[in-house]
This record gives structure tokens, sequence and C-alpha cells, in this order.
């Protein structure tokens, strides 16, 4: 597969020199496709020569930035159930499917990094493909453009902030890797009402990304306005924990995050909604091998 001689594109990789691997219990790992495990214009000593003028000049090969960029894409944190998430397998299958995949590649294909870019917050109930279209937004600009990010859920950074401020460890230092990726990922926003200190600290983040122009985007399971939760029939509605579950559905976002997070939501963002209209997950699981998920 070597042979550049050889017509068309590396059946494994599809031309693009990486491939994305999916390992339970791991981050998504990219590696070097083995097409381009000898790389056939620098013979691996990461540079080419240039003609300039009349002399030849030694510049980086283009196969440095393919490893540069794979490397940025293994620091992303992407979780293993996700770990082939892009915008090529994301099925756009209604309306709001398709109109939120189109405002995050449009992002992605946008994005700069020389100067502040809006980002988005994906808003509905669980089972749409919101984790799914943040990383793909993410696996896009690190592979196609180097683009660094971090992609977090939002539980773990709660307590990875209370971990590091029970170790006697400052806010800044806590909070200081967060603030210098370009882009940060928060997922599954609210999902904790959090204290008042934790809320400080997520406010103090998001509004130092946002003063330095870095790019935050979001995905949350709770809506912009009040909605009633209806009562699904294969849930017990008769116990408080029941009761208790579907008062926290039918909170929005602002009650989850406080007034002061939400409005800053919305000078860093553009809200996208995003929900199943039934769950997408269930009917994937209903639906077992039959043709749905391949179409
Ligand atoms: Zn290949
Ligand atoms: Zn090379």
């Amino acid at each position: 597969m070597a042979d550049p001689a050889q017509s068309g594109p590396c059946r494994a990789c599809g031309g693009v020199g990486y491939l994305v691997e999916q390992v339970l219990g791991h981050p998504a790992r990219a590696r070097r496709c083995d097409c381009q495990a000898a790389c056939p214009r620098c013979g691996e000593s990461g540079y080419v020569l240039v003609q300039n003028g009349p002399s030849a000049v030694a510049q980086p090969c283009a196969c440095r930035r393919l490893d540069e960029r794979i490397a940025l894409f293994n620091r992303i944190g992407i979780p293993a159930a996700v770990a082939l998430a892009s915008f090529d397998t994301f099925r756009a299958w209604s309306p709001d499917h398709a109109a939120a995949k189109a405002a995050a590649e449009d992002f992605a294909r946008k994005f700069r990094g020389d100067r502040p870019t809006k980002g988005f917050l994906l808003y509905g109930r669980p089972g749409a493909g919101k984790t799914h279209l943040l990383c793909a937004a993410l696996r896009w600009l690190a592979l196609e453009k180097g683009v660094g990010s971090r992609y977090v859920e939002f539980m773990l950074l709660l307590s990875d902030m209370k971990s590091g401020f029970d170790a006697n460890r400052s806010h800044m230092e806590v909070l200081r890797p967060l603030l210098q990726v370009p882009v940060l990922a928060i997922d599954e926003l609210g999902k904790e009402r959090g204290t008042d200190w934790e809320r400080s600290m997520l406010d103090e983040l998001i509004s130092r990304r946002f003063n330095a122009g870095l790019t935050t985007l979001f995905a949350t399971n709770y809506f912009l306005e009040d909605r009633a939760v209806p009562e699904s029939p294969g849930r017990s509605v008769n116990t408080r924990s029941a009761q208790f579950q579907r008062d926290a559905e039918s909170m929005t976002l602002a009650q989850r995050v406080g007034d002061r997070i939400y409005s800053r939501l919305n000078e860093m963002c553009v809200f996208v909604k995003l929900d199943p209209g039934h769950d997408l997950r269930k009917e994937r699981a209903d639906a077992g091998s039959a043709g749905f998920w391949k179409g």
C-alpha cells in the first residue's frame, strides 16, 4: 500500500493518512495509517529539500504535520463510546439533526486560531447525538486543522476542581490547563447543580476563556424554557425518586447553572437544539440489527 504508484486512495484510511481506534475503557486514539508508515517523501527524516532559487532548503515534511495532528487528537480525551464519532458518521435523519450538524461543521470549518470564534451549545434530551457532534467537531479541528482541544464531562470537571482544591492547589493551578487549550468542550452541563464554590469556579473558567478569546463548546440535557415532561409508560411514576427525576428534567438550563453563567453562555455561544423527539438509544436497541443505523 505504500507504493505511491498504486492508483486510488488507501483503502484503510481513504487517503487521509490516519486511523482512529476504539478501545473500550480508553479515550479515542489515532495513529498513522500503515500506508504512511514509511514516508515516501522524506524517508522518515522529517525534512524534505525544497528548491529556493539557486539553493535547496530543508523544510519540515507534511508527515510531521500529520504526527502533530495525531498527537493533538490523542490529547482531546474523547470517550471510548464515541471514539469513532465524526461528521461523516453522524446520521442527520431529522431536520433538527441536519441543522445541528450544519452548525457544528460550520463552526469547525470557520474556526481560526488568530481571532475569537463563537462556540455552540447543543441542548435537548439524551440520546440525540450531542456528544457525537461535540467530539466530531473536536476531531475535525485536530486532524484537519491542527487545533488543540479538550473534552470534559461536567461532573468530572467539578470533581477534578474539588480534588485539586482539597489537595491544597490554588484555584488557578486547578484551572490553568483548561485556560490554555484553544477549544474546550464541556458535556452534560448542569447535570450536577454544584455548590456555590463549584459554580463560581465554573463561572471563572468560562469567563476567563471568553475574555482570552478562547472558544468553549457545551452540550446539555436541559432546555432553555420551561416544558412539561411527559410521563413515559416505561417509567414508574409512582415513586418519589421518579417524581424527583421528572422535576429535575423539567428545570431549565438557567435554573441548573444559575443566571450569571447562563447569561455568559449567551455571549459565548450559538444555542442549537438537538432533541431526539424520541429516545434514539432506546430505538437503536429496539431496532437490533435491523438496517436503521446503516441507512
Ligand atoms: Zn492509509
Ligand atoms: Zn515525511
